[in-house]
């Protein structure tokens, strides 16, 4: 191989790449090609198998790439494009690149889909050309981060463990092989335990691994984006039970379902209108529905995160702040979002019996929810103990293994059904555990 060019892939090496990027005239562009996720093929198949997959995406690169332009391994798993002012429109190239990578290929066994994630920065009057890369950079780790798609994928048998490659490819199929399910957890007011509601909260059980914890697939799946896809399949069932149950006793309160809905859905286009749309369906009523975030979903972009909460809360719909007290966002913050329901995160309710912060935590935090208007939920309550306590420091709700663990849709419907009104006896357990 020359000097100036990648042995791998044949292309531009990084100091030539930069090298050329410096004499960029205004109205030129750079993309850079991140690939997705090359950590987890690494970790799965080796730096061999890595550069294999490298090497084809590289071929690939070259096939698309518009003549005149310089196609450089800036990185590891990072391929940079330079245009020359102003021949080509830079976002339609890297759309078209981006493209081209997606047809599968095999790998050790594994079927990838390759994907990339693409940035695009184009040199403006004044600018020093070398800032570019930097800015591309970032664009591509905020596209990333608001939900760009593309990766590995399946769905195949892979035979031996669950690594996160595995994982992902299987999940992939999960939903349409009708693997994935929802189980439904009581919510109890207190100190009625009165069944008000429901926590729709999602099952994977793969035919030879058997049932997948959430604890492992979700952030696969907000990883991949996965997750907009399951999280909007889980609002439309939450929605029909909510239906459905609302039937059951027609004069009573209808049960509230909440859903978990993870930042990556939050930020992904047609969000609002999902939510909508399942409004609109006869018999549904928004308030009926409660959208669960956590904190980091609002944390991490509060502008935007307050903007599409509000237009969810003046739809009619409710929401609810998730495991709080776990991330960065201070009971301060707390007004800035629209939010009906807090939910005290389970760590605090396991500590309140053994630890006086833990309840003084708790206790503050239902004063100054109860201060901004909103109900507060325990979450995880284990023992009567707990419940006890909650109770006397004026807790709303709790729900939790003591109250009933999460239950099949049939076993949600009996409960309903059973004791005509859903009242149930204080110190009663909904379900035997
Ligand atoms: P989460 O939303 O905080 O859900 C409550 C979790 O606590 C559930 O775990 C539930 O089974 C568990 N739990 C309830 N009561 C008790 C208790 O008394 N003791 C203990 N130790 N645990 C209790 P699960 O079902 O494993 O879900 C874990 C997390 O996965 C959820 O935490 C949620 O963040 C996420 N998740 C589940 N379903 C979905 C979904 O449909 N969409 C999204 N985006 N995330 C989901
Ligand atoms: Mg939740
Ligand atoms: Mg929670």
């Amino acid at each position: 191989m020359p000097s100036g060019f990648d042995a791998l892939t044949g292309l531009l090496d990084r100091a030539t790449f930069r090298r050329k990027l410096g004499a960029l005239e205004v109205g030129g562009a750079v993309i850079v090609l991140d690939v997705d996720r090359f950590v987890r093929v690494e970790e799965a198949l080796g730096t061999a198998g890595g550069d294999r997959l490298l090497a084809t995406l590289a071929e690939r690169l070259k096939s698309v790439a518009p003549p005149g332009s310089d196609l450089g391994r800036i990185g590891d798993d990072d391929f940079g494009l330079l245009l020359q002012a102003p021949a080509h429109d830079a976002v339609l190239v890297a759309e078209d690149m981006r493209l081209a990578l997606t047809e599968p290929l095999e790998i050790d066994g594994y079927e990838l889909v390759p994907g990339m994630t693409a940035g695009v920065a184009v040199l403006e009057d004044g600018d020093p050309a070398d800032v570019l890369l930097g800015r591309a950079t970032a664009a591509l780790a905020r596209a990333r981060k608001t939900g760009r798609r593309m990766g590995v994928a399946g769905p195949r048998p892979i035979a031996g463990g669950t690594s996160d490659l595995a994982l992902e490819c299987a999940l992939r199929g999960a939903m349409d092989r009708g693997e994935i399910e929802l189980v439904w957890q009581p919510i109890a007011a207190m100190p009625s335990l009165e069944l008000v509601g429901f926590e729709a909260l999602m099952r994977w059980t793969h035919p030879t691994w058997g049932a997948v914890s959430p604890a492992r697939f979700i952030p696969i799946a907000e990883e991949t984006g996965l997750i907009v896809a399951l999280g909007a399949w889980a609002a439309e069932v939450a929605s029909e039970r909510v239906v459905a149950w609302s039937r059951l006793d027609p004069d009573g309160t209808p049960p509230f379902v909440t859903v978990n809905v993870s930042s990556r859905q939050v930020f992904a286009p047609g969000f609002v209108e999902g939510f909508r749309a399942l409004a609109r369906r006869p018999g549904v009523r928004a308030g009926s529905l409660v959208i669960e975030l956590t904190e980091s979903t609002v944390v991490d972009e509060p502008e935007r995160a307050a903007r599409t909460l509000t237009q969810l809360k003046n739809d009619g719909f409710r929401l609810a702040i998730d495991d709080f007290g776990t991330g960065h966002s201070s009971l301060g913050q707390l007004h800035r979002f629209p939010f009906d329901i807090l939910k005290v995160d389970r760590s605090f309710v396991a500590a309140m019996c053994a630890s006086q912060q833990a309840r003084t935590v708790i206790s503050s935090t239902i004063q100054l929810a109860h201060a901004l208007g909103l109900d507060v939920v325990a979450e995880g309550v284990e023992t009567v103990d707990e419940l006890a306590r909650l109770g006397a420091l004026q807790c709303d709700k709790a729900q939790g293994f003591y109250l009933s663990r999460p239950l099949p849709d049939a076993d949600a419907q009996r409960v309903l059904r059973s004791g005509g009104g859903r009242l149930l006896r204080p110190a009663r357990r909904l379900v035997a555990a």
